[in-house]
């Protein structure tokens, strides 16, 4: 069957005036997207680029351009304290002091990474960090609402904010929210389907890569070119959006470090592959306060996992991605986050919206409180300092 790609794809138009971005469509059959959405729910990157717009604070910068030559921005707040890097962070490791790559004391201001879905269906990570600006610019969200210790904390840290990780991919989907939406319909649209409209679903959506050749839609996962971020080749990236995500941890050494993600599923704290244990122990302590943050404010959570050892299990079956790459580039406390998408399906857990741009707030609260009360200094050794 020859469907128009083009009614479901986001496609471009040159208007008189200049490019004209086309919202993206629902195929015939699948639900309508959620309308009446909150106005807090600014999730689309219409609102990103308000957003990023209305910057006063902090500076913007376009950090890469997507080869559907949309911008991934970088917005940092807080002054930038001189590293006194020598030495590239695996090498510094290597000469036994990270310090060589990234000088921390106490007089030095924690850094905090905040990267947005890299998968473009994950909305809820858009909504939380265009909420985060707005906090960190006015001391409240969007629902008017104040957060006078995270903005506190906001203050103490150097904060940089990439509200999309992966534009192409967010405006290829059609859906705002997916509060309510069968989790199929995510799945379709966020990992995609074949020419004859069969889901490539997990893991037939990592088992080609670059994505290209029998694809009906072209997944959220991917931008234009096919490229799924959170596994690209951390070492010849395919992709100018990673490269620029990895040269912003390199030259900023975050202390700490989040990629937003989404599933159906409870919100939790995910521990990267082939980090170093004591990293991962760190991931899962952080893991508790979240949870029992959330616990708190009856908000739902997933479990708590000890740190696992990748070398005990037989055969190749972890991997290395975009969030083993943060820590290896730049020594961050790097983790993945998945939130709920609010979606409906047998292992999916109902939130609200409310209740998802809760879930992000606290989450970022949490990791600063962690990172101000649990820091790792970086001091060169005493005979050479
Ligand atoms: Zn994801």
């Amino acid at each position: 069957m020859v469907r128009s790609l083009a009614a479901l794809l986001t496609a471009i138009a040159l208007s008189v005036a200049g490019a004209v971005w086309l919202r993206a469509q629902v195929a015939d059959g699948d639900p309508p997207p959620p309308g009446n959405l909150p106005g807090f729910w600014r999730s689309t990157l219409e609102h990103v680029d308000a957003e990023v717009g209305a910057v006063r604070v902090g500076t913007v910068e376009t950090i890469a351009t997507s080869p559907g030559g949309r911008p991934v921005y970088a917005v940092r707040y807080g002054e930038r304290d001189e590293l006194h890097s020598q030495a590239n962070y695996n090498s510094a490791v290597a000469a036994q002091s990270p310090a060589w790559y990234a000088r921390k004391d106490e007089t030095t201001r924690p850094v905090a990474l905040f990267l947005g879905p890299v998968h473009g269906q994950e909305v809820e990570g858009v909504v939380g960090l265009v909420n985060l600006i707005h906090v960190t610019e006015t001391g409240t969200d969007h629902r008017g609402r104040a957060w006078p210790e995270l903005k506190s904390r906001l203050d103490r840290f150097r904060v940089l904010i990439v509200p999309s990780g992966n534009p192409d991919g967010r405006a290829r989907c059609p859906y705002d929210s997916f509060v309510g939406v069968p989790t199929r319909t995510m799945t379709k649209y966020g990992q995609g389907t074949r020419r004859d409209g069969s889901l490539y679903g997990w893991p037939g959506a990592k088992a080609v890569h670059p994505m290209k050749g029998d694809v009906g839609i072209l997944g959220a996962y991917f931008n234009d070119a096919g490229v799924n971020p959170m596994h690209d080749d951390f070492f010849l990236p395919m992709a100018d959006e990673t490269r620029a995500i990895l040269r912003l941890a390199r030259d900023e050494a975050p202390d700490i470090a989040v990629s937003l993600h989404s599933h159906e599923s409870a919100p939790v704290v995910l521990q990267a592959s082939y980090v170093p244990v004591f990293m991962k122990k760190r991931i899962r302590d952080l893991s508790r306060r979240v949870k029992q943050r959330y616990e708190q404010k009856g908000l739902p959570y997933g479990s708590v996992v000890d740190p696992q050892v990748e070398d005990k299990t037989p055969g190749p079956s972890r991997y290395f991605n975009l969030t083993s790459a943060l820590h290896h580039v730049s020594g961050a406390m790097a983790f993945t986050f998945e939130c709920s998408h609010g979606s409906v399906g047998e292992e999916a857990t109902a939130v609200t919206h409310d209740q998802i741009l809760d879930v992000q707030l606290l989450l970022y609260d949490e990791m600063l409180r962690y990172a101000l009360e649990e820091r790792l200094y970086w001091r060169v050794p005493d005979s050479e300092g």
